[in-house]
């Protein structure tokens, strides 16, 4: 159940209303190449201006090092925004500040004026309460709709709260009750699906969901240091010898319910046009290293996701940037699309994997953030959803 005020419980009404966005899109040569989280912010935007409110957004866009960044500069995306809602978009250049000052106070009704990166800051990251006030000086209300940005305790996401009533917004909202759902009310068999490069990253998500799911399918670079740690030859695999103890710990915490590859697809360098073979476990000989995961792992990995009750993915089974070791990362794609499970896939490469696929609506949640996913499925509490009010 999500319990916190929302932005239905206030009255908007002729208000300036601040809403924390996610707005942290790729941009390419001034054009954003993919604006699903900006998309996904418009059911609160568009709900604050159909109620008579003038909606001033906030968010960051990478990680800028100083105000000058300027290919940080949130302008494309207020650029964008302007394309997708009927109401006028005004963009200020600083997000505190004279110029935020001037902008909000001349901003109306119906009107949508976009801040600059917050974090042209330095004083956002580090939850400055001088810079929460003076963000929460540019309006009357508080809105979070910044899932992708909720495990981060910064001013705009947890600081801001304490200067304004504040209320959650639709996609923060359906992104909690989702991922909630999934982990503490799961439909069974809940079967998690990992991926990536490095089982540091991943190891207290590892951890939670060993209590919770049924199963937990690894792929990718960190289930090199699974089967290394059981004794595999790797050769010249990514092998995070760092963590070998931890998984070994993990595997005997797992026992049957975690799911490691069978075969392999190896590359005679990191490369995409390297050599290729497949080969089972154990057979990575000297000057080769696994791309991908094989074919077996693929059927076996396939057919226990076709039997879920609820798919939980996150991150890629192998180095599908390069095509010749896409195909396990697109197999599982296929296989979460295939199953009649409530499927939820976070992180950017899976769900990148998945709309490359075209099988995205066939997908139950695709969720706008990784990181945020991430710590939800660790069981960590979201400092931005924490700090604001309860019902
Ligand atoms: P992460 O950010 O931890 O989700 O990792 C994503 C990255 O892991 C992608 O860029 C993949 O290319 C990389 N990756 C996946 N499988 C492997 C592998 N077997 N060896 C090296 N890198 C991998």
């Amino acid at each position: 159940m999500f319990n916190k005020k929302m932005v239905t419980d206030l009255d908007v009404k002729g208000k300036k209303v601040l809403v924390r966005v996610d707005f942290n899109v790729p941009i390419k040569d001034g054009k954003i190449s993919d604006d699903t989280r900006i998309t996904a912010a418009l059911p609160t935007i568009n709900y604050l201006l159909e109620h008579g409110a003038a909606v001033i957004l906030a968010s960051h866009l990478g990680r800028p090092k100083t105000a000058t960044d300027i290919q940080f500069s949130l302008k494309p995306v207020a650029d964008h925004l302007a394309n997708l809602v009927k109401a006028p978009v005004h963009f200020a250049e600083d997000c505190v500040g004279e110029v935020a000052q001037k902008a909000a106070a001349a901003l109306k009704p119906g009107e949508i004026l976009v801040l600059e990166n917050t974090r042209f800051h330095p004083e956002e990251e580090k939850n400055n309460p001088e810079m929460a006030k003076q963000l929460a000086a540019l309006a009357d209300l508080f809105v979070n709709d910044a899932f992708g940005s909720a495990h981060r305790a910064h001013a705009s996401t947890a600081g801001v709260n304490a200067y304004l009533p504040s209320a959650a917004g639709f996609l923060l909202e359906k992104e909690i009750q989702y991922l909630g759902n999934a982990i503490d009310n799961p439909k069974r068999p809940f079967i998690a699906i990992l991926g990536g490069a490095k089982i540091s990253d991943k190891i207290g998500v590892i951890d939670n969901l060993l209590q919770k799911a049924d199963h937990i399918l690894i792929g990718g670079g960190m289930a090199n240091t699974f089967l290394a740690a059981k004794g595999y030859e790797m050769a010249d695999s990514l092998v995070e010898k760092e963590s070998l103890e931890t998984a070994k710990t993990l595997i005997e915490k797992g026992k049957s319910k975690l799911m490691l590859p069978v075969d392999m697809v190896l590359a005679d360098k990191f490369d995409a046009e390297a050599e290729t073979k497949v080969v089972p476990l154990g057979d990575v000989p000297a000057g080769w290293r696994v791309l991908d995961i094989g074919p077996e792992t693929v059927k076996a990995y396939r057919l226990t996701i076709l039997d879920a009750g609820t798919v939980v993915w996150n991150g890629p089974m192998g180095v599908f940037e390069f095509p010749k070791f896409a195909k396990g990362t697109f197999a599982i794609a296929e296989a979460v699309a295939d199953s009649q499970s409530i499927s939820i896939i976070g992180g950017g490469d899976s769900v990148s994997a998945i709309n490359q696929s075209g099988l995205a609506d066939k997908i139950t949640h695709i969720s706008t953030g990784g990181g945020a996913s991430l710590e939800m499925l660790e069981g960590l509490e979201l400092p931005g959803l924490a700090a604001l009010t309860d019902k």
